[in-house]
């Protein structure tokens, strides 16, 4: 007999699991696929740390979440600049003073705010009301043209004018020369991948690979006085309201025998004809070494394409609409009721979590159970 069943060892259940076993609870984490870490799993092929869910990049502002992290992982210093490549051309991103001078030849900040300006006046939106407006009014039509229109077509399969506006505010906007993709205060990757850190998180605690809750949800619930389940919410409940929806990513994965296929962890294909979003080369994560500081001979690429996701493929993005939300509402209401359960993670509260929320959510999530 447990305390705490466990469902899912990916970050959310590992967290729970770690604080939960050092409170001194009794904890039995299971996981349906082969492996933990969820969607950081990393494998390592021609001794290269591949992302097998796409590519993880930590960031955070939260010092404490920094610190926790630190106790299971050495972190290097990557900083996630990607390149755009838009029929050839590069440009450099997010949307900075590279990105405009390459775009335009200007050279000061003010060059750049001016053209900005007068592409948006040209356009003439004063209040935007879709993601289209919003990327033209706050980098003008070029850049929207050549770096959004294609990629983001791509990625949520729908136009840019049939979008909400709130999708392009995550992505800075700088008149510095700065081609740090993320604002955050603390940036990096756990050397030696991310397997590797959520197998110390779990160390000396009891885990069951391949073993799904779902097929045996009375037999497991004898196991334990509590579960925490991440597994998706809807699932959860037979899919009783209906399924909510995610966008999904098909990965290809290959490895090509020369040390450098793009000279950069990614680079985004931003036109609209070149039918994936991405292509991640995972060597650079890590500098393009071993754990021993020598050079890798060869490389491993993963062409991402974006599709809608369809019952029985891998959920990824969350759908942030109404309908999906109001759904989400209705489960969230049926959960409560489950005296036994908690949910929690990406899956089990429908919500596009970054690692280090997820991390701040179970870490708060252990405290609020222990009263
Ligand atoms: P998961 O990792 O999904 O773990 C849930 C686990 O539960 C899974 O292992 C699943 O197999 C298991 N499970 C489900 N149902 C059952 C069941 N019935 N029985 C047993 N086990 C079950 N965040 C960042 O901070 N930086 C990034 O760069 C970044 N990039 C991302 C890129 C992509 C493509 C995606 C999709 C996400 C990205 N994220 C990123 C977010 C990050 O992946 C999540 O924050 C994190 O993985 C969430 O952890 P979780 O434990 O909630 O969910
Ligand atoms: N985006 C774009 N061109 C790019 C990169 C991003 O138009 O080269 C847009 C796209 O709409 C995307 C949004 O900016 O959905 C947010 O980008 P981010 O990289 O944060 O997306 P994520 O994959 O992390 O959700």
């Amino acid at each position: 007999m447990y305390d705490y069943l466990i469902v899912g060892a990916g970050l959310f259940g590992a967290v729970c699991a770690r604080e939960l076993t050092d409170l001194g609870k009794r904890c039995l984490v299971i996981e349906k696929r082969n492996h933990i870490a969820g969607n950081v799993y990393t494998e390592k092929i021609e001794g290269i740390h591949v992302h097998r869910y796409g590519a993880h990049i930590f960031h955070t502002n939260s010092r404490e979440v920094w610190d926790y992290v630190q106790r299971f992982a050495e972190f290097n210093r990557f900083t996630n600049s990607p390149v755009a490549n838009y029929r050839g051309e590069l440009y450099s991103l997010p949307f900075n003073m590279y990105t405009f001078n390459r775009m335009w030849g200007v050279v000061t900040p003010e060059e750049a705010a001016a053209k900005i300006e007068e592409q948006r006046k040209a356009a003439g939106i004063t209040e935007p009301k879709n993601l289209e407006e919003q990327a033209i009014s706050l980098v003008g039509t070029d850049i929207y043209e050549k770096l959004i229109k294609g990629y983001t077509q791509k990625q949520w399969g729908r136009p840019c004018d049939q979008l909400p506006a709130f999708i392009i505010r995550r992505l800075p906007v700088r008149l510095t020369f700065d081609n740090n993709y993320f604002n955050a205060l603390y940036q990096g990757i756990p050397v030696g991948g991310y397997t590797k850190m959520v197998g110390n998180m779990l160390d000396g605690i009891e885990v069951r690979l391949g073993e799904d809750y779902l097929a045996d949800r009375e037999g497991w619930n004898r196991t334990a006085e509590k579960v925490i389940y991440t597994g998706p919410i809807d699932a959860y409940f037979d899919y009783c309201l209906g399924n909510l929806e995610y966008r999904s990513v098909r990965f290809e994965n290959e490895v090509l025998d020369k040390p450098n296929f793009q000279g950069n962890a990614a680079v985004n294909y931003t036109d609209a004809e070149t039918p994936w979003t991405r292509i991640i080369e995972h060597k650079w994560f890590e500098f393009g070494k071993d754990e021993n500081g020598n050079d890798l001979p060869k490389t491993v690429i993963s062409r991402e394409y974006s599709s809608e996701w369809k019952p029985g493929d891998e959920p990824y993005y969350p759908v942030n609409d109404e309908k999906n939300g109001t759904l989400y509402t209705e489960y969230r209401k049926l959960a409560e009721r489950e005296e036994k359960m908690v949910f929690g993670g990406r899956l089990g509260e429908y919500k596009y979590y970054d690692m280090d929320q997820v991390i701040a959510a179970a870490l708060g999530r252990v405290r609020a159970l222990m009263g």
